[in-house]
């Protein structure tokens, strides 16, 4: 059994943990994004495959497909569902659940609507919503004070109204509070990534009164059975095999 897992959570590490400690040939593929990505155990690939047809063309090496992208990945989930479909390969969608949904929260579908509303709803906006959604805040935000919080400095170049800092989960509860105290923050935009790594962010902002704008997930992709946690992922390997 040789199991490609499309990675780039913590979810996927864990799998991969799991799954090599039990012998299974897993290869992990990263997309390459992040400069110094944290490695899961086992083999790993980094970068692209080339879309639908260069991932047909991987799966040859491979008997089964787990596709544990984060749940904003959807071009990797898609070309996943097209290119396993295609060649006959089982494949699993592994997808941690969004958070309990908070009614002072305010949902909104894009990034876009994300920057008009938080221009709204304060002054000093904090942006978690990573390096590559940065450019779509522009228009709205560009003259205000906004904190924003990246793993990698983004080629972008950002207003000077804008602050950035630089840093990777999981997080504190005693941290994020310090950073939007020190900041003065008054709204904060996430993404609904759900997990662990970056709830602490969601209590400080509970705890200050500061506004909170939550981009929801895009639909996931249509076809492959879904689990949502990493037991599921498990069972499912051990299943096929
Ligand atoms: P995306 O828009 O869905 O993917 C764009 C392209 O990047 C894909 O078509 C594929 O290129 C390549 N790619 C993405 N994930 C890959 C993987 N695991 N292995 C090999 N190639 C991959 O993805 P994204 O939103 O830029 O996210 C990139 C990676 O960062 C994902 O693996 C994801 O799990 C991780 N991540 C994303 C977010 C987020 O908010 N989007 C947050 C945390 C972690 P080809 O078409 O050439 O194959």
């Amino acid at each position: 059994m040789r199991l490609l897992l499309l990675g780039g959570t913590s979810e996927a590490r864990d799998l991969a943990a799991r799954l090599v400690a039990d012998g299974i040939d897993v290869t992990s593929s990263l997309a390459g994004r992040v400069a110094e990505p944290r490695l899961p155990v086992g083999a790993v690939r980094i970068g692209g495959f080339g879309g639908v047809e260069g991932l047909r063309a991987a799966l040859a090496d491979y008997d089964a497909v787990v596709d544990a992208t984060h749940p904003f990945a959807l071009g990797m989930s898609v070309n996943a569902a097209a290119a396993c479909q295609l060649e006959g390969v089982p494949l699993l969608r592994l997808e941690r659940p969004g958070w309990d949904a908070d009614p002072a929260w305010h949902y909104v579908d894009t990034h876009e609507e994300a920057a008009a509303l938080a221009s709204t709803l304060g002054a000093r906006p904090f942006l978690t919503v990573g390096r590559q959604e940065l450019g779509r805040f522009l228009p709205a935000l560009e003259h205000h004070p906004v904190l924003a919080r990246v793993v990698d400095v983004p080629e972008l170049t950002l207003p000077p109204a804008w602050h950035l800092v630089t840093s990777r989960g999981p997080y504190t509860r005693a941290g994020e509070l310090d950073l939007m105290r020190t900041h003065a923050r008054d709204v904060l935009v996430t993404k609904d990534s759900g997990g662990t790594y970056t709830w602490p962010k969601m209590e400080a902002a509970a705890e200050l009164g500061v506004a909170v704008v939550v981009v929801r997930r895009p639909p996931g992709p249509v076809g492959p059975p879904a689990v949502r946690d990493v037991a599921d992922a498990v069972a499912w390997v051990e299943e096929l095999l």
